[in-house]
């Protein structure tokens, strides 16, 4: 079922994960093991994120380095269809821009109708950690409106190099990112919304946004988009503190400000189970104000931490 059929239906904020297919060489069912507590909370879909391949420098007997592509964390496709499988929900895998050329983008998403998936969430992606800033494939997509807009062509039927329209038609339901603290490439917050607003009106159904820790970030975020016109479901993504390390790496990676009062807890605390109470008890309160704003589902990225959120949703739903 679309992820937008789950809201309409559903009358109260529902539950939904974000994971992170496993490291390659490592196993998948250890990492289905892990998450099987979370069932719990019945998530009608679980997102699958995708990580597109890294350079790394292989070095020769000859002192000679080899730039060679690397994917370290493969299986996005298949572990869409073993969690339909094991658990009979809904998967969305992420699809990005880059890395892909609109062929390969095409297959992805003929493979992903075949199996039965009926959401993406469509994403640009980021550059590359060994390049600057990001580049499409040739023939690729620069913007995920542009990819927005590919999908929708295959929803009614128009294939790339197809004169007519008389392909089969898929029908994914796609979601976009918005970012309540803005993108970090965009000049101003403003720029940025008119970008989100080309997704929307390139055919996205819904929003999930960034992690924040504000949960005033998130309102006024949700008051500046529907001010622009758009209508569109807004899930707010959450992710509970696990380490002190998580302070300055989640702020330099994804953008975004720890409020001040979570920040003084966190220096009082002693040991990591010290820090990890902080992080629980912040995401605990966070889910329960943004439960009573009214949103349709919270999201949360589990980031391999699925016993955290667990002790989370165990609070909250
Ligand atoms: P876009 O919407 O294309 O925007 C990118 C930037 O370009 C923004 O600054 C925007 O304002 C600007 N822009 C957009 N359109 C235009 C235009 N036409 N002209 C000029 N500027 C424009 N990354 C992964 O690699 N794998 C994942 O699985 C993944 N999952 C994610 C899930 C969520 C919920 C979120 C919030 C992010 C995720 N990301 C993931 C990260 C994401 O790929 C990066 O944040 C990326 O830098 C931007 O993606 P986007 O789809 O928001 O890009």
């Amino acid at each position: 079922m679309k992820v937008t059929e789950h809201i309409k239906q559903s009358k109260k904020t529902l539950f939904s994960f974000e994971i992170l297919p496993p490291l390659k060489g490592q196993s998948l069912n250890e990492m289905l093991d892990g998450i099987s507590p979370l069932m719990e909370f019945n998530p009608p879909f679980i997102d699958v994120t995708y990580h597109r391949e890294e350079y790394v420098y292989k070095k020769h007997p000859n002192g000679l380095l080899e730039k060679v592509s690397t994917r370290k964390r493969p299986g996005t496709v298949g572990i869409c269809a073993a969690l339909m499988n094991r658990f009979k929900v809904d998967a969305v895998p992420h699809i990005l821009c880059g890395g892909f050329n609109k062929e390969e983008t095409e297959n992805a998403l003929i493979d992903l109708n075949f199996i039965g998936v009926e959401n993406v969430l469509a994403l640009r992606g980021d550059a590359p950690k060994s390049e600057g800033r990001f580049v499409p494939e040739e023939n690729g997509h620069n913007y995920t409106n542009e990819l927005v807009s590919q999908i929708v062509g295959m929803n009614n039927g128009k294939y790339l190099h197809e004169e007519t329209e008389t392909g089969f038609q898929t029908d994914f339901c796609i979601g976009v990112a918005g970012y309540p603290e803005k993108h970090f490439e965009a000049p101003s917050f403003k720029f940025d919304l008119k970008n989100l607003k080309a997704k929307v009106d390139a055919g996205a159904e819904y929003i999930v946004t960034q992690m924040f820790f504000d949960n005033q970030k998130y309102f006024d975020f949700v008051k500046s988009v529907r001010e622009a016109g758009i209508t569109v479901p807004i899930i707010p993504g959450l992710k509970p503190i696990t380490t002190l390390g998580q302070i300055t790496v989640l702020p330099s990676i994804f953008f975004l400000d720890m409020p001040d009062a979570l920040m003084d807890e966190l220096e009082k605390c002693k040991t990591n189970a010290d820090v990890r109470q902080v992080g629980i008890e912040w995401a605990i309160q966070q889910s329960k104000e943004l439960v009573d704003f009214g949103v349709p589902c919270l999201h949360y990225y589990t980031m391999s931490k699925a016993a955290t959120v667990h002790k989370v949703a165990s609070e909250v739903f």
